[in-house]
């Protein structure tokens, strides 16, 4: 049996966190589908195509991983793609209350598909795009928390809109 995991976010950019994630769970399933999810509720820096090429790019030397986006329900869309497990990443204490909502409604949902859970890597357990664009945003070094081709991205942004 093929184990297909998907691993769904905003990735508004990949961080070295993120990456930390998928290439972990990489070694656990078969395949694992990264998911940049469509989110009316969050403004955000990069398009969707942006943020899908940026993750193209940063995990394309590891074979069993793809690139894509949805819309709608997470459930729906995990048992479109023949996946059976949803992989989160958990930073902090502070990620719990939501990220077990979230499972247990997408249990509700549909109980054959399972949250994996990851615990971060220490080294990253601060970082999110949230503060890596706070970061950039002010010129200052993001090269310890971005792969470069994520760094040089903000660096465009950011100067485009100054
Ligand atoms: P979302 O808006 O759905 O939380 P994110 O892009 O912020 O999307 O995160 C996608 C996934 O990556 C989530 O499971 C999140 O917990 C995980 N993640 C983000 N940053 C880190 C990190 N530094 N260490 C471990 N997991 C992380």
């Amino acid at each position: 049996m093929t184990t297909i995991a998907v691993c769904p976010g905003s990735f508004d950019p990949v961080t070295y966190g993120h990456l930390d994630i998928i290439t972990r769970g990489a070694k656990v399933f078969d395949k694992v589908i990264v998911a940049v999810l469509h989110n009316r509720n969050k403004e955000p820096l990069f398009s969707i195509e942006e943020r899908v090429h940026l993750l193209k790019e940063v995990t394309k030397h590891i074979e069993n991983v793809e690139i894509d986006s949805f819309n709608g329900l997470l459930v729906d869309y995990v048992q479109k793609q023949k996946a059976t497990t949803i992989i989160r990443g958990l930073r902090a204490v502070s990620d719990f209350e939501y990220e077990m909502q979230a499972a247990s409604i997408n249990r509700k949902l549909n109980s054959e598909v399972e949250t994996f859970f990851m615990m971060t890597n220490n080294q990253y357990s601060y970082l999110s795009s949230s503060i890596v664009k706070e970061v950039a945003k002010y010129n200052a070094p993001v090269s310890d928390l971005v792969p470069d081709i994520v760094e040089a991205a903000l660096q465009t942004k950011y100067s485009a809109k100054s």
